[in-house]
């Protein structure tokens, strides 16, 4: 038995259910990191959103079939790997500098993952674009075939005239629309749509592919077509991203697999809105940017930054600061201690005239409802988690006088489980200073064995952030003291 779920489709602009093309599981496509640094936490706003949306559909008896990429060939990964090679560089240490940049940040965006509870197998592929680049000249061919693509010096562009439906997705207004000219670089406002590049013929510097024209490598948009097409099929039931995906990513990526197919490729596209940082947009140089690092050296636990993010409705745009945070803490704390009781105290008598008034089982089944009902209606967190509040204050305020039973106890546990299998949150052992340190000398000690001085350094100025004072010990030892 299935849940039905309903969430808000970009293409369509209403609420509907999703109806998976094949009954009881849901094919997801998800766009993932582009790895030339660390993630920042609106990145990780998205990627958290898309896993409770994962963990919703898998709670609600699906199975979900779900398709990350790693988006490591792309312009900023170029600029950053290169700038320190010689000129006079070949292309395999050019592709080797690229990789070595792409596999350091891919671990680290990792680590973060896992750090607030996505895990790394919960993911049934996780293709690297590097690994798909003969897929994507055969997308690229096939659209050449159907007259929908053109080369022009060693660059491959799509024509967008050649497809009625362009511009759906963003809803575009085809008429004020200026068709015929080309853009090379991937990234654009929707007043310059345009035949946007498929294929990119190389420039000096950089690594480059052999295709049918010339060296070069692949757009961004063709990457994600080819490996979601190749993974998940023609036909695929969501596929999700941040709201500045719209355009152009989203309604190329639909040009490029429609119009090879000829038929929809996706059926629900489900975007997250944005993380602003009190009310603005995230900038290095407004100095308001923040990595989940920077949020673990303010002392702030990963799973309280889950849970903030959780609690505001993916559709609402999600105003990050220090004081909100605290909000989020407490709300946790209180669903923690009310668990713990109910997981103490061992058998009681239970019983009593407030107990008859209370009925604690039917108290639990109407969370349930509320919850579900709330959480199917387009992933409405907020009011889920009211529902868990509800049913929190009802049996705490009422406990003392009417003692539940070991198994009314144990009733409250199962709904708990079950709603922490989405929101990942309750219960949660913090991880302690203590091991978080250890686990950095030690990380550092192997940067150092490794003669990877630029990683050794980068860990003790980590510990340095955190207040952490190292002491190299006489029998080679490091111990350590909080400044
Ligand atoms: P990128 O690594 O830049 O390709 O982005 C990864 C994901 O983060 C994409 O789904 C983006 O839409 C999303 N994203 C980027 N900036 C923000 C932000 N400030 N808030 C929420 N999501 C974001
Ligand atoms: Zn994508």
């Amino acid at each position: 038995m299935t849940r039905s779920i309903r969430l808000f489709n970009t293409l369509t602009r209403r609420v509907e259910p999703v109806a998976p093309l094949n009954p009881g599981v849901v094919t997801l496509y998800t766009c993932g990191p582009t790895v030339y640094n660390f993630a920042h936490i609106g990145n990780l706003r998205t990627f958290l959103f898309q896993d409770l949306l994962k963990r919703t559909f898998q709670a609600a008896g699906f199975e979900v079939r779900h398709c990350m990429n790693i988006t490591d060939v792309e312009d900023k990964i170029i600029r950053d790997s290169q700038k320190e090679l010689p000129a006079e560089a070949d292309n395999a240490a050019r592709h080797a500098a690229m990789k070595a940049l792409t596999d350091r940040y891919t671990r680290a965006f990792f680590d973060d993952l896992e750090a607030v509870a996505i895990p790394q197998a919960s993911f049934t592929f996780l293709p690297r674009a590097t690994d798909y680049i003969p897929q994507m000249i055969q997308l690229i061919q096939r659209l050449e075939t159907k007259g929908l693509a053109y080369a022009r010096e060693g660059s491959v562009y799509y024509r967008i005239a050649g497809l009625p439906s362009y511009g759906c997705l963003a809803h575009l207004d085809r008429e004020g629309m200026q068709v015929g000219t080309s853009v090379d670089s991937d990234e654009y406002e929707r007043e310059s749509v345009s035949d946007f590049v498929l294929w990119k013929a190389t420039k000096p510097a950089e690594p480059a592919w052999a295709s049918p024209w010339g060296q070069g490598r692949p757009g961004w948009h063709i990457e994600c077509s080819a490996m979601g097409m190749e993974l998940l099929g023609e036909r695929v039931d969501i596929h999700s991203g941040g709201v500045d995906l719209i355009f152009p990513h989203h309604e190329n990526e639909i040009a490029q697999s429609e119009g090879a197919t000829g038929h929809t490729w996706v059926n629900h596209w489900v975007h997250g809105e944005f993380l602003l940082v009190e009310g603005e947009k995230m900038s290095k140089s407004l100095g308001n940017f923040y990595t989940l690092r920077d949020l673990r050296d303010k002392g702030i636990d990963p799973i309280t930054f889950r849970y903030a993010i959780q609690s505001n409705h993916y559709r609402k745009l999600f105003n990050f600061g220090f004081e909100g945070l605290k909000g989020a803490k407490s709300a946790l704390e209180r669903i923690r201690t009310f668990r713990t009781r109910m997981e103490g105290n061992g058998e009681s008598a239970g019983g009593g005239e407030w107990k008859e008034a209370i009925d604690p089982i039917r108290r639990v089944e109407a969370a349930r409802e509320a919850f579900w009902a709330s959480l199917s209606d387009d992933l409405n967190t907020p009011e889920a988690l009211a529902a868990i509040f509800t049913l929190v204050s009802d049996l705490n305020a009422h406990d003392d006088r009417i003692a539940l039973t070991r198994a009314e106890r144990d009733a409250v546990l199962v709904f708990l489980d079950e709603t922490n299998a989405i929101f990942a949150s309750w219960p949660h052992q913090e991880i302690s200073l203590d091991a978080e340190v250890e686990a950095l000398i030690d990380a550092r000690k192997a940067a150092k064995a490794a003669k990877n001085w630029a990683e050794s350094d980068r860990v003790r100025d980590q510990l340095k952030a955190m207040g952490i004072l190292l002491e190299d010990r006489k029998d080679g030892s490091v111990g350590w003291k909080k400044a």
